[in-house]
């Protein structure tokens, strides 16, 4: 397997059919072999619902289903696990991350980097109660763990799948999944 696709999914009940059929036409370009992992973590409304047809008619597509809602972190450490992909792409299943940059982060990965993540610009929040938090929490996150990155809080990434296997992710560890792999030699 190359690609492994790892989504986590609470409550995107509308999101998710749009995100899968991108993504599909995103990577079908590849000609690569691909897995889409959805994890259903504790959704409330019709996103597991939504999840199961969207399996049934596309073998590429696997689910995995959390009784309740054990966070975002929990449900990456559960997709990393199930994955079988040479890499990992996270990506958020609210839409708030283009498939289309996939295949470039792919390439950049390709030149010999173990970690390609991503950068939110032009975010549309409110700066001051989003951009400028996000700015100081980066810089802390640099300062404290040596690793310089813009934009932690961008899930769209793409791993050498060996650099997150060896990781244990629990709590809200996710914010730091590049800074926790880069301890693990990336
Ligand atoms: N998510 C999840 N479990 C949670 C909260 C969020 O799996 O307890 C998923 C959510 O469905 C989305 C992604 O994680 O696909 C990012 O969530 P959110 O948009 O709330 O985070 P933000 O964009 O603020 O980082
Ligand atoms: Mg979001």
């Amino acid at each position: 397997m190359d690609i492994s696709v790892i989504i986590p999914v609470c409550d995107e009940e509308e999101n998710l059919e749009i995100l899968s059929t991108k993504l599909k036409s995103v990577l079908d370009k590849l000609q690569k072999d691909y897995e889409i992992i959805f994890i259903d973590d504790g959704s409330t409304d019709r996103s597991y619902q939504v999840l199961k047809n969207l399996a049934k008619n596309n073998s590429g597509i696997k689910l995995i289903k959390f009784r309740k809602n054990y966070g975002k972190t929990a449900a990456i450490a559960a997709g990393v696990k199930a994955s079988n992909g040479n890499y990992i792409v996270t990506i958020d299943g609210d839409l708030q991350n283009d498939p289309e940059d996939i295949p470039l982060m792919l390439q950049k990965i390709d030149h010999g980097y173990d970690v390609v993540s991503g950068w939110r610009q032009n975010r549309k929040d409110n700066p001051l109660l989003t951009n400028f938090p996000s700015v100081v929490a980066n810089k802390i996150i640099s300062f404290m763990t040596g690793v310089k990155l813009r934009d932690n809080g961008c899930f769209l990434k793409v791993f050498r799948a060996e650099t997150l296997k060896d990781i244990s992710l629990y709590g809200e560890m996710h914010r730091f999944i590049v800074p926790l792999a880069c301890m693990e030699g990336a």
